[in-house]
């Protein structure tokens, strides 16, 4: 079977696509859409989704990255949204367990904290029994000494305990795609740089959409029973060309990471420490870097320049070096940053912090429905909401229940995590010769699944055609995702197929210009087209690695 992701057959299927009726349309190639695409072509529809940019370059490979409940929503007392999340963790693990990772979080009880020592162990305990986490992953309290031979990083003068509790850890971009990939394999289309531009009416209610087909440069017009905009910080934006915005509105805070060098923090496992006024941040290692976030402050500036700001850096710059007995961090070891917008709920006189992370779902009188608000952890459990709620619309649309809780995300999927640990292993075996690592391989089979081995091969194959391993196998992973996931920019390699901006982005920066050089040749841009885009890749390249050169 064809594979209706793949770049070249684009123009085909949006032809195809424009002739048809679908039952819904989704708005938005975020986590959000892509979940409510996948639910919905699981249960029967026929889908369309359409994303203005890359799938996965709003907010939703922007995030922390973690699949939690939000310890800290127990304190604004979101009982229902713990639990949600709470249990969705596990969900979502076993659909994509190469994706998903166990991970566990360290909570330092420190002097002058947000968490006393009984009042943390209290709300951890209602924690893992909201989320019904199984016995051995429940949490672990720790005296001083054990807390600090866990993490002798922390500093002793502060520290008076602590606690580890369970989370898991994800790659939100890929996440997405892997969501939209699911998705696409099962019936459903889906377009990146294809934006919805206008919406069309019929009695006075939408029935179609202009899109604006970036790739192409071509105007395309597509119409459904249902049209959905999961358009995260958009969404307001689309309720405004529907003349549908009301009193109700979105708040937008923006949330920041910074990225340092493993050797410069070397964190053992991940941590949840506190600011040491009123706020918490995550410290995560991965691969060969810990990235620390995150900020929360309202946004009301460009939305299609989000970066990060020096007050940003400064804050965050503060938070480690108070809490952490390390050689200071200055800007200067900053490798990367991210910054990204909370599509959330608008709530009269409270802070960014304490506005709720509640999802919830807006009907226009012309039918148009946007969900906005969530997070990454919940997206499942949004479109089971979204797709119910059109079922109960309209009985002329399959009525099957929702089955998203078992459908894995990948082809021949990892039965679980050590399943995941021993194919790691075996693949380092199998390519040590060729010049595999321990840690490559753990990156290639979180981002790639199975398909690391088949990837590894072609690079084995191909040595000699390039300059080193490492570069034999990048080749092999931009043509997957040129191939494989509708991928067009080097960018979107960068950012959302390959995560190495933020993971491994001396990696980037070493290959930069190999990088597109691999994407010229796919794409046979001529030398004119090539000088722009790399342009533009430079100057993206200095927005989120602001020590670059
Ligand atoms: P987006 O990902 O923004 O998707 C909306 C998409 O719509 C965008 O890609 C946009 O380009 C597209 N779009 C807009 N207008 C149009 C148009 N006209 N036509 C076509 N497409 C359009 N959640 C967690 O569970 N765990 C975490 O660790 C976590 N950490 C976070 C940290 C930060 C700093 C932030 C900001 C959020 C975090 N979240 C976390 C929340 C989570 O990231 C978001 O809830 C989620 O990513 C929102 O996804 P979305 O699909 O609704 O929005």
């Amino acid at each position: 079977m064809k594979n209706k992701f793949q770049v070249k057959y684009r123009n085909t299927q949006l032809a195809k696509a424009k002739g048809k009726k679908f039952d819904l349309i989704v708005i938005g190639g975020g986590i959000t859409g892509a979940g409510i695409a996948l639910d919905a072509v699981s249960r029967g529809f026929s889908v369309l989704l359409l994303e203005k940019l890359d799938f996965a370059s709003g907010t939703s490979s922007k995030s922390t990255k973690l699949i939690h409940g939000g310890l800290r929503y127990l304190k604004q007392l979101e009982l229902g949204l713990v639990k949600e999340s709470g249990s969705e963790r596990a969900i979502v693990h076993k659909l994509a367990p190469h994706l998903v990772h166990p991970e566990k979080m360290f909570l330092p009880i420190v002097e002058g904290g947000s968490f006393g020592k009984w009042s943390a162990s209290m709300a951890i305990s209602v924690y893992d029994y909201l989320a019904s986490v199984r016995k051995q992953d429940r949490k672990q309290s720790l005296s001083r000494e054990e807390a600090l031979a866990a993490e002798p990083l922390l500093d002793s003068k502060l520290l008076k305990s602590g606690i580890i509790y369970s989370e898991y850890r994800t790659d939100d971009a890929r996440l997405c795609i892997e969501v939209i990939k699911k998705a696409v394999a099962l019936g459903a289309l889906a377009f990146n740089y294809c934006e919805v531009t206008d919406l069309e009416y019929d009695n006075g209610k939408v029935s179609a959409l202009r899109a604006y087909d970036q790739i192409g440069k071509r105007e395309y017009i597509f119409s459904a029973r249902f049209i959905v905009s999961a358009a995260g910080p958009w969404v307001d934006h689309l309720r405004k060309k529907d003349d549908s915005l009301n009193n109700k509105r979105l708040r937008l805070t923006k949330g920041v990471h910074l990225v340092f060098d493993r050797e410069r923090l070397p964190v053992r496992q991940s941590i949840y420490f506190d600011d040491f006024e009123g706020r918490m941040l995550f410290a995560i290692p991965r691969l060969g870097v810990t990235y620390v976030g995150t900020t929360d402050t309202d946004y009301r500036s460009d939305m299609d320049r989000i970066l990060c700001e020096e007050s940003d850096i400064e804050y965050i710059l503060n938070a480690v070096n108070k809490i952490f007995d390390i050689k200071p961090l200055s800007r200067i070891d900053i490798r990367s940053t991210w910054a990204g917008v909370r599509p959330l709920i608008g709530e009269e006189g409270k802070s960014a912090s304490e506005v709720s992370r509640k999802d919830e779902i807006f009907e226009s009188d012309s039918g148009l429905i946007s969900i906005a608000g969530g997070k990454l952890t919940g997206y499942r459990k949004m479109a089971q909401r979204i797709v119910d709620l059109l079922q109960t619309k309209s009985k002329a649309l399959p009525q099957a229940t929702c089955q998203t809780d078992t459908l894995q995300l990948t082809e021949d999927a990892f039965r679980n995590y050590d399943t995941v640990m021993d194919y790691i292993a075996e693949l380092n075996k199998s390519f040590e010769a060729a010049g595999s690592t321990e840690l490559q391989c753990s990156y290639l089979v979180s981002n790639y699944g199975k398909t690391s081995e088949i990837i590894m091969t072609q690079a084995r194959d191909a040595l000699n055609e390039f300059g080193s391993w490492d570069q034999a196998v990048l080749a092999f992973e931009i043509d997957y995702a040129i191939l494989e996931e509708s991928c067009y920019y080097p960018s979107d390699f960068f950012n959302r197929r390959s995560g190495l901006l933020y993971f491994d982005p001396k990696r980037l920066d070493q290959h930069f210009e190999f990088v597109l050089a691999q994407f010229q040749k796919h794409f046979a841009w001529p030398q004119d087209k090539y000088d722009q885009i790399r342009e533009l890749e430079l100057q993206h390249k200095k927005d989120y690695m602001i020590n670059a050169s």
